[in-house]
């Protein structure tokens, strides 16, 4: 208790002293002289700003402990000579030495503080103070490294009122080495640029402590500095300002401090901008990815739509090729199938699969392969074909085989289209014969009728003159009334007879009385029959034959309505002053019968279809004649009985030739001579009823 009171007075007249001193020194400004150019302790800047780390520790002192100061910069060599002189009451910061402590009154160290040998860098014989023997070198003066060089034998000494005048001698080769403070030679050649060609050598030389000086006699002074340095760097005032001057600005190294702090910030802002530009870039990379992604998503989708939408087309094109009635066959140019629908298949027979060889098929019908080949060529080959189906059929077929052009108009396949006609073929044939039926009932009626007419005018006639007391009158009018009844009545019966001969031959009722004929004497009879009455006509009429007798097997009625039925008709369409020849022909197998005109003749075109059912070539021509255009029908008909054909040739304008062609054959009877007489009475009138006389 009581030593706890004693510390406690202690502290009380320490505090007493230490106010006291303030006290002292409270009005009174404190003179604080400085080099005016020992950078960075101490140094005035190029805008006159007087500065350094001194500087700071000083006024935060002064600051702290509520100091007046007044801070002066000098010439060094000035300012130590004040302070001898009490000009001045401190020197911010001097080196302590040994010589130094017998002068001044030094605080405690506010900085440890040393010295170095700086040299050029192609200065490779000096690595410590003693090896500056023989040479120049340059200091301060009055610089704690003057007091060092001087122990030096042999050297040179430069001295220079400042470092940095010291450290030009350096670099202007006046002197071999700068021997000063290893701070302030940092600072000095960072700020002149010259870094790059000085080196530091050895170890760092004199450590001293570096401190505020104040003249022998002034303790108080230098203890309220102490306190006030201790105050500052409690409250780390101290290490800000230390912060400031030595951790920041100077670096050892090679690398000036500034220019590496300067790389470095520029590395670091580089870096951040890059970090910056790259998560910018990578957010904006993001969203165009996610852009393009949903982009892509609605491209495909629309995709996906169209190719579902191709599919449903494809599929639907396939349903109606499949459903096409017409064969469909498709090839490419190397003849491999690409296609065929169910129809063509149907038609051929085949089983064509797709890539089936065109090679391999076997059709029924040489036609295809033909087009193909064509096609192959660039050709279109059509063609109506018949050919038969699956139930021995026959197929009316309308085939078109054309090649597929690319857009450069080479052939890049072939197609085949089969249109199988058949069924419409025979409906059309079904309403042609229906017409021709129908025109045949108008054609029949006005045959029938025109008979019946001049009947019931012969009638009437009769029945007017009947009774009239005229013998020779009534004799004349009943002749003739007679005659024209008669014809009439043949007339009516022949048209009878063919429409029976044409239904019984069709239905196969119709049937040959074959007996052995001299089928040339058999025509010339006929021929002779109807002389007269075609004469009569103003047309005459010859036979010819290169044979005298050709024994054959036939039915003379049929062959008497044959050839009567072609005279009539060569009668019918040749003018007066026209004539016929009628001639037979020999051959090995068939004898020739031909009816010749010098008639209008048939068109080429329609010298077919006369000889079908019911036709007429034209109206307008046979007008003048009756006819209900079954007469050679029935020709044909009868003809065929016998097995043998016959064809008309003729020009139109010139005359026409019927040529039958009967096959010779016997059947071993007694040979019948036609007589004369059974052909020339009433079947010859019949046979020329319809031509009016
Ligand atoms: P039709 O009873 O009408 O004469 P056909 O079958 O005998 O019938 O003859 C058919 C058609 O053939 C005739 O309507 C006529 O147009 C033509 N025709 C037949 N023979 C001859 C011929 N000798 N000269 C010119 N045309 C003919």
């Amino acid at each position: 208790m009581h030593k706890r009171s004693i510390f406690r007075f202690i502290v009380f007249l320490l505090g007493i002293y230490v106010l006291w001193n303030t006290i002292a020194f409270a009005d009174q400004t404190i003179r604080v002289a400085g080099d005016e150019n020992y950078p960075p302790y101490e140094f005035t800047d190029r805008n006159g700003v007087y500065k350094g780390f001194n500087v700071d520790i000083m006024r935060a002192i002064a600051r702290t402990a509520g100091m007046k100061i007044e801070i002066i910069p000098m010439r060094w060599k000035d300012a130590v000579e004040a302070l001898e002189k009490n000009k001045i009451d401190v020197i911010q910061g001097m080196t302590k030495s040994a010589i130094r402590d017998k002068k001044f009154n030094f605080s405690k160290p506010i900085l440890r503080n040393s010295q170095a040998i700086f040299v050029m860098k192609d200065t490779n014989n000096v690595s410590e103070l003693q090896d500056l023997a023989g040479h120049t070198v340059s200091t301060q003066a009055d610089d704690i490294s003057e007091e060092l060089i001087k122990n030096i034998p042999k050297v040179s000494l430069v001295v220079k009122s400042d470092q940095e005048q010291a450290i030009r001698e350096l670099l202007d080769g006046s002197v071999d080495a700068f021997v000063g403070n290893r701070l302030t030679g940092y600072y000095v050649l960072q700020s002149l640029k010259e870094f790059d060609k000085v080196k530091i050598i050895g170890d760092p030389i004199y450590s001293t402590e570096y401190c505020i000086a104040a003249s022998k006699k002034n303790t108080k002074i230098i203890n309220l500095f102490n306190d006030g340095l201790s105050r500052i760097k409690k409250n780390g005032e101290y290490d800000r300002i230390y912060h400031k001057w030595f951790g920041e600005t100077v670096s050892d190294g090679s690398l000036p401090f500034k220019r590496a702090a300067l790389i470095i910030g520029v590395g670091i802002i580089i870096a951040f901008l890059w970090i910056f530009l790259s998560l910018h870039w990578n957010r904006s990379l993001k969203t165009l990815v996610s852009i393009r992604t949903r982009e892509l998503a609605n491209v495909n989708d629309e995709l996906k739509m169209q190719q579902e939408k191709l599919e449903q087309n494809n599929r639907l094109r396939g349903k109606i090729l499949e459903n096409i009635l017409d064969g469909i066959i498709a090839f490419d140019r190397d003849g491999y199938a690409l296609g065929a629908n169910i129809a063509a298949k149907e038609l051929l027979q085949t089983d064509i699969e797709d890539g089936t060889r065109f090679d391999e098929l076997k059709f029924n019908n040489d036609f295809i392969r033909e087009g193909y080949f064509q096609a192959l060529k660039g050709n279109i080959w059509r063609r109506d074909l018949e050919w038969q189906g699956k139930n021995k059929q026959t197929l009316n077929i309308d085939c078109n085989i054309s090649p597929i052009k690319g857009p450069d108009d080479a052939v890049e396949g072939v197609i085949i289209v089969m249109h199988d006609y058949t069924e419409s073929k025979l409906l059309n044939e079904a309403k042609e014969y229906d017409k021709l039926k129908t025109e045949f009932f108008a054609n029949i009626s006005h045959e029938l009728r025109t008979p019946l007419s001049v009947m019931f005018a012969a009638i009437q006639l009769l029945e007017l003159y009947g009774k009239s007391d005229d013998s020779d009158q009534l004799r004349g009018i009943i002749d003739k009334t007679a005659f024209g009844v008669k014809q009439n009545i043949n007339r009516l019966t022949r048209l009878v007879n063919n429409i029976i001969d044409v239904t019984k031959a069709d239905t196969g009722f119709l049937q040959l009385q074959l007996r052995d004929y001299n089928i040339v004497n058999v025509i010339e009879e006929i021929t002779l029959s109807v002389v007269d009455f075609i004469e009569n006509k103003g047309i005459s009429i010859q036979f010819d034959t290169d044979i005298e007798e050709k024994i054959i097997a036939c039915d003379i009625d049929k062959i008497e309505r044959i050839i009567l039925n072609l005279l009539s008709n060569s009668v019918k369409f040749t003018k007066a002053g026209g004539s016929i020849l009628v001639k037979i022909l020999d051959g090995e197998k068939f004898i020739t019968i031909s009816v010749k005109d010098t008639g209008i003749g048939i068109p080429k075109d329609k010298q077919d279809i006369i000889f079908e059912r019911f036709r007429q070539v034209d109206k307008s021509i046979s007008r003048n004649n009756e006819g209900s255009g079954i007469g050679l029908s029935l020709v044909k008909s009868l003809v065929e009985l016998h097995d043998g054909t016959i064809r008309v040739e003729s020009t139109y304008g010139c005359g026409s030739e019927f040529i039958i062609e009967l096959p010779i054959r016997v059947i071993g009877d007694n040979i019948i001579d036609p007589e004369r007489e059974s052909i020339n009475t009433e079947k010859t009138k019949m046979e020329f009823s319809d031509i009016y006389s």
